[in-house]
């Protein structure tokens, strides 16, 4: 029997109105940030907003999701691709490793080669630290395209 990971899903406001229809379907084929869970079952237990900068809901919304099972948060991809990218994402992830004692993974979906390109151009990840950030969904251009 495969193993189950139950996961949390954190979104950027500005994204607010977002069916998910990325998340989902990355989630679906293990893609981005879910190809670390290729030979696992995936059970979604919580799907929130960051409630807006700064974020208050980062302090509340991991304790549901815990109490729902959830043994890792996802930050969705658009606090990444946003413009800017989510100033306080390294906070909310101390914040949540620290408090809730969970695993925070940086991204869902691939990045979209619109969003790649752009970012790229105004070099937004040329840091170490958003090397890393960006790292989980980078994937191939061919599949970054599949998500523009
Ligand atoms: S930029 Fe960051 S704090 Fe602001 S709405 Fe997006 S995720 Fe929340």
């Amino acid at each position: 029997m495969k193993k189950v990971v139950k996961i949390g899903i954190i979104i950027c406001h500005r994204y607010h109105t977002c069916g998910g229809g990325k998340c989902f379907r990355s989630m679906k084929n293990r893609e981005g940030a879910f190809s670390i869970y290729k030979n696992m079952d995936i059970e979604l237990v919580g799907y929130s907003t960051c409630d807006g900068c700064p974020g208050g809901n980062i302090e509340y919304v991991p304790e549901e999701m815990k109490k729902n099972g959830a043994e890792v948060i996802h930050f969705a991809t658009g606090m990444v691709v946003g413009y800017p990218p989510c100033a306080s994402i390294t906070h909310f992830k101390k914040f949540i490793e620290e408090q809730y004692k969970l695993k925070v993974v940086i991204g869902t979906h691939p990045i979209p080669e619109k969003y790649y390109v752009i970012h790229s151009a105004l070099k937004t990840w040329e840091s170490p630290v958003w090397q890393e950030y960006i790292k989980p969904t980078l994937a191939t251009e061919e599949i970054r395209l599949a998500y523009n």
